[in-house]
């Protein structure tokens, strides 16, 4: 049985299947959207997923292309920088950028969702099937195959996106036929959320315009904050080892809380309960090609390239795909074969690029950012991005608060940044000891080119 002729589909409802749903509603094209889940709605999110992510410039900037930027700016809370916790209880504040509005931006996921689904649904009509569930794909066909309270059926649209996250069926099912290579690497570290209430004024308990980090080399605490003045504290942590999830439990957690994170122990409302109740996350990284079979679907989001979370870029890199699908439906119309080809084209080297960062980011995260080399780097970027504004962006900056500059591009540059730092620093301790003006030279013979295109 088909479940009606649509001129596009959306299969997953979630952050990038709502803004495309918005994005082609735009176009005039409004998608019907497959989701899972049962409707949506504003209570609590169940736990699970993380509560809240980091909105930086690449996702601002497809939210300003739906024309929706100013609905969701309510729910944000800028961050400016990282505070890093030492074991001692010390605090460094560190900045993400310099430059004016360099800050990204807490946002709780599930009043972003509810956001994003009640625009597409109300204002643009956006039709969604909840508790429809993909489980297949029928490549003789091409169509998705969705099951529901009804049954079985194919789901008969022109196009459709597969924005079901990163467990796709759409991906597993296209790998199973052979369609496409598709892997998914794990990592070796999980996580698990914790809350921190507010203060006992009832104001936050840390400075909410930071990102709180507690980096212990192997493993780390993280704290965003949310609009209620709690904030949502992550651990990453080894699955196996000591110390682990696997060998770590309940009545061991408070211990371990006050041997590594004493001074964010007293913020906690229930650390054992939290631990038992709350589930333990796997993170890992999707590789996948091609997108696409044929003009029937394509894979966007989580689906095509879910990555690791320690450059917080997955929705905004997701939200990117989005934006990039919109200008080639203005440009193409609907020829679907010629938009899901160029789409891939134009996206797959920056999400491969994305995915390595992420992964290097966790050690900085979790380790490099402890040391005096990476204070010194950090000033040292910065100093080069003040002097040389249109020749030297730090790579962080470049990654976060640039959407003009590909990932691709910003991996490159980055790597050729890196190597002119090391020359650059040589020996030396401080910022005093660095001939900045050494550097004039350098960029000229190193990223004359590469920095100007
Ligand atoms: C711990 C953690 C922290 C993170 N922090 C950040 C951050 O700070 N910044 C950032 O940018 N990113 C962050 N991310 C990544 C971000 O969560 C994802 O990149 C983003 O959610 C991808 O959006 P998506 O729409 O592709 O997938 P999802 O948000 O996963 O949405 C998928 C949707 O599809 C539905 N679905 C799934 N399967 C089916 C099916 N078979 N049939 C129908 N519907 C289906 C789901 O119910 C869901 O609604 C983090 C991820 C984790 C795990």
């Amino acid at each position: 049985m088909s479940a009606g002729s649509e001129s596009a589909a959306i299969i997953g409802g979630g952050l990038a299947g709502s803004l495309l749903a918005i994005l082609l509603a735009r176009r005039g094209t409004a998608p019907i959207v497959i989701e899972r889940s049962r409707p949506f709605s504003n209570a609590a999110p169940p736990r699970g997923r993380s509560i809240n992510l980091a909105l930086a410039a690449r996702g601002i900037a497809a939210l300003d292309r739906a024309g929706i930027f100013d609905e969701i700016e309510g729910l944000l809370i800028p961050m400016r920088g990282r505070m890093l916790h030492d074991e001692r209880g010390g605090r460094r504040f560190v900045p993400y950028g310099q430059r004016r509005g360099e800050a990204i931006h807490s946002v709780s996921r599930s009043a972003l969702n509810y956001t994003l689904y009640e625009i597409a649904s109300r204002r643009y009509g956006v039709e969604y099937r909840f508790e429809h569930e993909c489980v297949d794909f029928d490549t003789a066909s091409g169509s998705a195959v969705i099951a529901s309270p009804r049954g079985r059926e194919l789901l008969d649209a022109a196009v459709a996106f597969a924005a079901d996250g990163a467990g796709s069926s759409v991906r597993r099912a296209l790998g199973r036929a052979g369609e496409i290579n598709a892997s998914e690497v794990p990592l070796d570290h999980g996580y698990k959320e914790f809350t921190f209430r507010s203060g006992s004024d009832g104001d936050f308990a840390l400075d909410p315009n930071a990102l709180h980090v507690w980096p212990r080399g192997d493993f780390m605490l993280i704290a965003l904050p949310n609009l209620d003045r709690t904030f949502t504290a992550t651990l990453f942590l080894p699955l196996e080892g000591d110390p682990s999830f696997a060998n770590l439990h309940s009545r061991a957690i408070e211990q371990f809380f006050a041997a590594n994170f004493a001074d964010a122990l007293p913020l906690m409302e229930d650390v054992e309960a939290d631990w038992a109740n709350h589930p333990t996350g796997y993170l890992g990284t999707v590789h996948c090609r091609p997108w696409r079979y044929r003009d029937r679907v394509a894979l966007i989001g989580d689906a095509a390239h879910a990555i690791v979370p320690f450059h917080g870029q997955g929705m905004n890199a997701a939200f990117e795909d989005c934006a990039e699908i919109d200008a080639l439906v203005a440009k193409h119309g609907s020829d679907w074969n010629l938009i899901l080809r160029e789409f891939e084209a134009r996206r797959a080297d920056n999400a491969g690029a994305i995915a390595e960062m992420a992964l290097e980011n966790y050690r900085v995260m979790r380790d490099h950012v402890r040391g005096d080399e990476f204070n010194l780097r950090t000033k040292a970027a910065f100093e080069l991005e003040r002097r040389f504004p249109d020749r030297f962006i730090p790579r962080y900056s470049m990654v976060m608060f640039h959407p003009e500059i590909g990932y691709a591009e910003a991996q490159r540059r980055g790597a050729a940044q890196d190597d002119l730092l090391d020359r650059l620093i040589g020996e030396a301790r401080t910022l005093d000891e660095i001939d900045f003006e050494r550097a004039r030279g350098m960029l000229d013979r190193f990223f004359g080119s590469a920095a100007r295109r």
